[in-house]
């Protein structure tokens, strides 16, 4: 079995000297186990701030992936079926079955099983949550979501537009909106170009914004805020712009928008809802059955350049989710 490593903890942004392939023999079949080998890995933002509060110099980095049973000991698993598994960035992995859940067996065979860790998976829960739990976004209300080109925020202006909102995305780059136009929101601009981020959002949407979904924080939350309706609700999903910080940066803390908005803001980790991910992902993947949700796929090839597709996602080349192919 092949995993990567942390090398050290990363300083600023992660560069690939900070991983390290390791290589090990896997201990032979007990009764009751089953053998897996992975198919698609998870390259995700969390993983950068969670290396620090979970992870040690040398541990295997942490993520999910789609695997396949190669190997059973256990009578109810059987070989060639997919699993979603949270064992970190490694090639094979013995399991006796626990903290793994089954992909249907009637997966749709026109969609690629990794969306199970994208648009059907972690991501598009996140979204559903964040939208229709956190904010409560109702038809007719304008939502703003940034990273919006992203696999959270792609998914979440494709659900408000589904419940009848209007949806304003920004993302990265020139390309990213173009994709956002495709795939329905309403507005779109690029972030990086705009002159003034105020100007942007107000241009927008000139009736302002009643439910902001928040991935990247920073200077970006400090505009966006002011710009919110009455009784505006923003979900704190992400602060991406503040993920490689060693020094925490320190804003205008609280703002009087808060209070003269009467704005709701809470923070919200996708896993408080775990028992509804089921009922969500059966919806999601209806929704993209139907084609009612898009979903676009950021594909870097092979297991040996997994640090270069995790460096890449931070970086923001990745149009939807960043997916590593075995
Ligand atoms: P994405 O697919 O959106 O990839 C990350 C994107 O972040 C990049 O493509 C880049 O897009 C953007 N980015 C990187 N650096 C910056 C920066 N300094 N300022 C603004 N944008 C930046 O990732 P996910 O969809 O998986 O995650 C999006 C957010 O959701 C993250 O903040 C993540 O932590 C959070 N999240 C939270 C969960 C929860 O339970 N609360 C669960 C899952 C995700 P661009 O080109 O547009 O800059």
């Amino acid at each position: 079995s092949k995993s990567w490593t942390m090398v050290r903890h990363f300083e600023g942004a992660p560069k690939p000297e900070d991983f390290k392939l390791e290589e090990r023999e896997l201990p032979s079949l007990k009764d009751g186990e089953i053998l897996l080998e992975s198919v698609f890995l998870s390259v995700d933002p969390y993983m950068r701030p969670y290396s620090k509060r979970m992870m040690k110099p040398g541990d295997v980095m942490i993520g999910s992936q789609v695997a396949r049973v190669v190997e059973s000991k256990k009578p109810a698993v059987v070989v060639g079926t997919y699993y979603v598994a949270n064992v970190g960035w490694t090639t094979h992995f013995i399991s006796d079955g626990t903290g793994m859940h089954a992909l249907s067996l009637d997966w749709p065979e026109n969609l690629p099983r990794s969306l199970s860790l994208g648009a059907v998976g972690m991501p598009g829960c996140t979204a559903y949550i964040g939208l229709l739990e956190v904010c409560n976004a109702k038809e007719g209300e304008v939502v703003l979501v940034n990273c919006a080109a992203g696999a959270v925020g792609s998914i979440v202006g494709q659900i408000a537009k589904i419940k009848g909102c209007k949806v304003v995305g920004s993302a990265g780059s020139d390309d990213k909106v173009t994709y956002l136009k495709e795939i329905g929101f309403d507005e779109a601009f690029n972030y990086k170009t705009v002159s003034s981020l105020e100007e942007a959002l107000k241009n927008a949407s000139p009736e302002g914004y009643d439910c902001y979904f928040e991935n990247v924080g920073g200077k970006y939350a400090d505009v966006a805020l002011q710009q919110m309706n009455q009784f505006g609700r923003i979900a704190v999903c992400g602060a991406i712009s503040m993920y490689n910080d060693s020094v925490p940066q320190t804003g205008p803390y609280i703002q009087p928008v808060m209070l003269f908005k009467q704005l709701r803001m809470e923070g919200f980790i996708c896993y408080r809802w775990i028992d509804k991910f089921p009922d969500m992902q059966k919806q999601l993947l209806q929704w993209v059955s139907e084609g009612k949700l898009k979903y676009h796929e950021h594909v870097t090839n092979g297991f040996e350049n997994m640090p270069a597709g995790f460096i890449g996602m931070l970086r923001g080349d990745n149009i939807g989710k960043a997916i590593i192919k075995v």
